[in-house]
């Protein structure tokens, strides 16, 4: 198995790249925003749950977070491997997904990071907030909490894949074409 995570701060093209990465290399792409979105659409509980937390731009609790996502593992164990995108955002999510994955024998074997600088991302996510219909891209306030609580509680996880030497940066800023040839001179080597 071949798993990623891919990782940046909101904004930064992780959706976008990893729908390209999963057709390159057969990969399962997993993002828990996607999933999040999907429950809150179908008014599950889950969804009602999740969805207060996501319109003010915060994260979401670990246990409910982690659940599903090792939901969504299990239901996808037999492909080539899998896309994080938008998970772990903290070390116990980290620590969770490490152990997720040790039930199927497999491990991380990159953090892959799209940098972007912040007021570049505020300005994507606002006008990505033109047409997404998120709530959490639709106002400069809650798309600032959502980069700020991205310095606080997801960047760590840079040294924790630094420690590894897992960790892989990437210019996310330019043509889509060119970010994603960069991806896959990085997945290439791996
Ligand atoms: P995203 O699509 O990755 O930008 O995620 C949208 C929102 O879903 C985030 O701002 C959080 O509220 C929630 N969310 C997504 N992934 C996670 C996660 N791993 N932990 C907690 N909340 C999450």
């Amino acid at each position: 198995m071949l798993n990623i995570v891919l990782f940046g701060p909101p904004g930064a093209g992780k959706g976008t790249q990893a729908n390209f990465l999963k057709s390159t290399f057969n990969l399962v792409h997993i993002s828990t925003g996607d999933v999040f979105r999907k429950n809150i659409k179908n008014q599950t509980p889950l969804g009602i749950l999740a969805q207060s937390y996501i319109d003010r731009g915060a994260l979401v609790p670990d246990q409910v977070t982690i659940d599903m996502l090792s939901d969504e593992v299990s239901k996808n164990t037999t492909g080539k491997g899998f896309i994080f995108d938008g998970f772990p955002r903290n070390i116990v999510q980290a620590d969770a997904l490490d152990f997720v994955l040790s039930k199927h024998s497999a491990q991380v074997d990159a953090m892959i990071a799209l940098e972007v600088e912040d007021e570049i991302l505020v300005k994507r996510l606002l006008k990505r907030g033109e047409t997404s219909g998120r709530s959490d891209d639709s106002s400069e306030e809650i798309v600032r909490n959502r980069i700020k609580i991205y310095y606080s509680e997801t960047a760590i996880l840079k040294s924790y894949y630094e420690a590894k030497g897992r960790y892989h940066g990437v210019d996310g800023v330019g043509e889509i074409e060119a970010i994603t040839e960069r991806l896959n001179a990085v997945v290439n080597t791996l």
